[in-house]
């Protein structure tokens, strides 16, 4: 489990601009496929860039559909294309594309670019499934609604193929050990570089499991509706009272999710 929950993204960047601090001295390679571009290091195997290639492709459509997204716009334009940067490995992920050792990939919903390196454990799995969920999820939507980072993050861990499972248990456990951060207080944390561990493992946890709960019990197409709701710019606790009609905050969705946790 323990793999899993670092692997990570940086929840904070989602909507930020992609940097690209200190890259400049560093030469890309490109694969240019219909809907994403892929800007790989010289020494990244090219059988790896071309499994990324085949498996972002057929992710795409995947976690689409996981949106109940009927209609998708095509990414194929020039200036829609997903770009993937794969660095050389951990300490070029972590210095040049300025991201946090405990993440293993990031998205940048707006900019349409995902960052990640080889070595990263699940990577066709989890992490780029993860990351499209971002991106796809951001697009669908659009940029001008808040939404609390962890129905942000929980929606992508969503698109995982082992969504994480093993996070109920984790949650009951920081329930009845008092570690237990409520869904209300979860809005307002924020994730850091040099957040503490636990806080960010237990952040992922709760994130995972309020959206699957979310999305399993209490239904797909209520979700989708709520997907809907936000795009058409409600915010967040209006659309969940909306689509929910017994929540009226997030609080009464916490209860409830709780309730379930504990049979
Ligand atoms: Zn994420």
């Amino acid at each position: 489990m323990k793999n899993f929950l670092s692997l990570l993204c940086v929840g904070l960047l989602i909507l930020a601009k992609a940097s690209f601090a200190n890259d400049n001295q560093n030469s890309w390679q490109q694969m240019k496929g219909r809907d994403f571009i892929i800007y790989y290091r010289a020494n990244v195997p090219d059988d790896f860039v071309q499994t990324t290639m085949d498996t972002a492709e057929d992710e795409l459509r995947r976690v689409t559909e996981n949106f109940g997204i009927t209609n998708p716009p095509s990414w194929a334009d020039k200036d829609r294309q997903i770009k993937v940067y794969i660095y050389s490995d951990r300490d070029d992920y972590v210095k040049n594309g300025a991201q946090a050792t405990w993440s293993h990939g990031a998205a940048f919903a707006k900019a349409r670019t995902i960052k990640t390196y080889p070595e990263a454990t699940g990577f066709f799995d989890t992490i780029m499934p993860h990351e499209l969920g971002h991106i796809i999820f951001r697009d669908y939507i659009g940029f001008t609604v808040a939404v609390p980072l962890w129905f942000e993050e929980g929606v992508a861990i969503y698109q995982e193929k082992a969504k994480r499972l093993g996070a109920n248990q984790i949650v009951k456990q920081a329930i009845e050990n008092g570690q237990f951060i409520p869904l209300s207080q979860l809005t307002g944390v924020r994730l850091y570089k040099d957040s503490d561990k636990q806080v960010v493992d237990s952040f992922y946890s709760e994130s995972a499991s309020a959206v699957y709960y979310l999305i399993t019990e209490l239904g797909e197409q209520e979700f989708f509706m709520l997907c809907d709701a936000l795009k058409n710019n409600m915010p967040f606790e209006e659309a969940l009272h909306k689509v929910y009609l017994r929540f009226k905050t997030i609080g009464d969705l916490d209860q409830s999710w709780q309730q379930y946790l504990q049979g």
